[in-house]
């Protein structure tokens, strides 16, 4: 076999072989295959597409390029989720001990942020001394231990996505469901879970912001996912407002641990992280039904269990052991701090989620190139929601910056991403 020819049947609209993609996956491991023909590879695939049996063969193949976690003999079922990427998106922050508290397994293997969307992993970075990639053998004995881990990719689970996602960064070929499939799956099939729930965002802030391509994103995971063994289910989710009321990497943390404390309860980041848990938690065979679920992560947030259980998670990464008494001690802040404010009388009817989420990155709190340090402290707070009554001057959020010009600057940028329809705040 030579990769060219497996390239040319995909670049003619053929179908590859399980056999033919096995081979090139190997190839692109131990480098027989080059960057050029990686790069051919996901233009074809981009173009001509791939059944679900070639997207099956692709997921397993990139799986088994590196390690596979066992879990065996373990005694709980070990579930994960994952998220397509948004914007104030720190569900996995709260749901990881959450479920964890409700007597699942969640070894949570996440990324960096990708574009205007932030990263768990960016955000646990913040937190003093938090280890984000740790050993495998440790990262199992914490799952163990605590019963939850968020950690990053080490180089040796399927390294085949890290080098195929590299290429595909840069060649425009990312957008492809196929590959994007092909991708998730082999990661979280890695990591030897049993059952996904995929949150597959939707809206302005979402990499899929029509409806029908998100549709189609979460059937092609649904489906592969189950044909290559791993229990999984799709949520959609909308990303047409930032899900929690801020955005960036200290600041959303600090929001998490508000919430698991019970400080404060963000609506939708709270409506989300329940509708996945509970998907997670009958999934997993840990409730009979939706109602018995709800009751049960109740219990867990309510008592302090799931808060516990982040506290615990954290010091077991090496981070400080007090940090959910006294987050402000250890969480850095940044020095300049601008409201913004809102333009008219009105009410709040759209958010262009997108320019959220490239503001925090203009402030530093994401990447512009891929070896960029991030500035933990930046970012955004307070953001009011959709359907929100303003007045002209009144707050609609607050920009946390390194520098008086980069709040000014990123004050006018947020400012410009809410459309406020002028006219009707009729207030009480
Ligand atoms: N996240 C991934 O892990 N892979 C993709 O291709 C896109 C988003």
């Amino acid at each position: 076999m030579l990769p060219q020819e497996i390239i040319r049947i995909k670049r003619d609209g053929g179908a590859l072989s399980s056999d033919e993609i096995a081979f090139f996956v190997t190839g692109i491991v131990d480098g027989s295959v080059g960057e050029g023909q990686i790069a051919a590879f996901a233009m074809a695939v981009f173009f001509n597409g791939m059944s679900m049996d070639e997207r099956i063969a692709l997921t397993r193949a990139m799986c088994h390029s590196g390690s596979v976690l066992d879990w065996r003999g373990f005694d709980r079922p070990v579930v994960d989720k994952h998220s397509t990427g948004g914007v104030g998106d720190t569900v996995s922050l709260i749901l990881a001990p959450l479920v964890a508290a409700c007597g699942a397994a969640v070894p949570m293997i996440s990324g960096r942020g990708l574009g205007h969307t932030g990263g768990t992993l960016d955000k646990l970075a913040s937190i003093p001394g938090y280890d984000v990639v740790p050993a495998n053998a440790r990262f199992q004995q914490i799952v163990r231990d605590v019963g939850c881990a968020i950690v990053g990719q080490t180089g040796d689970l399927a390294p085949a996505d890290a080098r195929i996602y590299a290429t595909r960064d840069v060649t425009a070929t990312v957008e492809s469901i196929a590959l994007i499939t092909a991708s998730i799956l082999s990661k979280k099939l890695a990591a030897g879970l049993a059952v996904l729930v995929m949150d597959v965002k939707v809206g302005s802030g979402a990499f899929m912001p029509s409806l029908d391509r998100a549709r189609e994103l979460a059937a092609s995971i649904a489906q592969v996912g189950r044909g290559a063994g791993l229990a999984t289910t799709a949520l959609l989710t909308a990303m047409d407002q930032p899900l929690a009321p801020c955005a960036g990497n200290a600041i959303e943390v600090r929001c998490a641990i508000d919430l698991l404390t019970g400080k404060t309860r963000p609506n939708r980041l709270l409506d989300v992280t329940l509708a996945l848990a509970v998907e997670m938690l009958r999934s997993a065979g840990l409730a009979a039904g939706d109602a018995e679920a709800r009751a049960v992560l109740d219990d867990a947030l309510r008592s302090g269990r799931a808060a516990e259980r982040f506290a615990r998670m954290v010091a077991a990464l090496g981070g400080p052991r007090d940090l959910l008494e006294d987050p402000d001690r250890h969480l850095p802040v940044a020095p300049c701090r601008r409201v913004v404010h809102a333009p008219s009388d009105g009410i709040v009817r759209a958010i262009d989620v997108r320019g959220l989420g490239l503001a925090v990155v203009a402030l530093g709190g994401g990447r512009q190139r891929a070896d960029d340090r991030i500035d933990p402290a930046v970012g955004l707070r307070d953001l009011v929601p959709l359907g929100h009554v303003v007045r002209a001057g009144e707050p609609i959020g607050i920009v946390d910056a390194r520098s008086a010009a980069d709040a000014e600057h990123a004050a006018a940028r947020v400012a410009a991403c809410y459309v406020v329809t002028e006219g009707i705040a009729t207030k009480a």
